[in-house]
């Protein structure tokens, strides 16, 4: 192994992150959670979906893609009624990641990706990419993985909501492990709906609200499991994989300017945020 054909970051020894480097890889950091995910899927399902993929494009990419080892905690509190679920706070979560992505650009790789699985991650990891590109000389992007694939799956999903332990996660973890899937147990659910706000905020609502899942469903799913296939899973993870290397593809090549500062006196350049 060496750098040119390892895509995984903590597989490297340190000469060859050294060569790692000077490749300009792209950095991703896959972010999930481990939270209930009703009665037919084990708790690891947004983590273990989103490493799968990160790690995919890795193996076809090696020269774009080294891939850190996931965040496998997140923003869950809503979840945890349900046995099992973890939460971190999102002061944690935004500072534990952010020294992560300081720590990768402070070796010098000036490109860095979070990919996230579970939704509710989504404003935290907006955050530690903005801050990674301001408190740094890198530049950090944030994107969800199912965006990638969401052409993909309107062209076969049998049900309307996509939203959580549903046709679309089901799906994939169908493809990826069905060992471990319980279909007999999978089941439809859904969140209470108004004109202005759902209680799990996935729609066009434009009040955003995400109420504890105790207080809406029994089941933990959001969603209709029953229709999920291998099939569709596999349609959704092909889409996603190939979507995330062209992501990395174009952000590698991402032009990094230098500043221009417009003052005409002197600034305080000492100051810390
Ligand atoms: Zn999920």
């Amino acid at each position: 192994m060496s750098a040119q054909t390892e895509y995984r970051y903590n597989r490297l020894t340190w000469p060859e992150m050294n060569e790692a480097i000077a490749m300009q890889k792209v950095v991703i950091l896959p972010t999930g959670s481990t939270e209930q995910h009703g009665h037919h899927l084990p708790l690891d399902v947004d983590v273990f979906l989103c490493e799968s993929i990160c790690l995919e494009a890795g193996r076809r990419a090696p020269d774009k893609i080294l891939v850190l080892p996931p965040i496998a905690y997140g923003l869950n509190l809503h979840h945890i009624d349900f046995p099992g679920t973890i939460h971190i706070e999102p002061e944690v979560f935004i500072a534990f990641c952010l020294n992560i992505t300081k720590s990768v650009a402070y070796h010098g790789f000036k490109k860095i990706l979070l990919v996230n699985g579970h939704g509710s991650n989504t404003p935290l990891i907006d955050l530690i990419a903005r801050k990674t590109v301001l408190e740094t000389g890198s530049i950090c992007g944030a994107l969800g993985y199912f965006p990638l694939a969401m052409d993909a799956f309107n062209h076969i999903k049998q049900s309307e909501v996509m939203a959580h332990a549903d046709e679309f996660e089901t799906s994939l973890y169908l493809y990826l492990a069905p060992e471990r899937v319980q279909m007999d147990k999978a089941v439809a659910d859904d969140d209470v709906r108004g004109k202005y706000v759902s209680s799990d905020s996935i729609y066009s609502n434009p009040v955003r609200f995400n109420d504890y899942w105790g207080r809406w469903t029994r089941t933990g799913v959001h969603g209709d499991a029953t229709v999920a296939s291998a099939e569709t899973g596999k349609a959704i993870f092909e889409a996603a994989v190939t979507g995330l290397i062209d992501v990395a593809a174009e952000w590698q090549g991402w032009p990094i300017a230098e500043r221009a500062d417009q003052h005409t006196g002197p600034v305080q350049g000492q100051i810390r945020w």
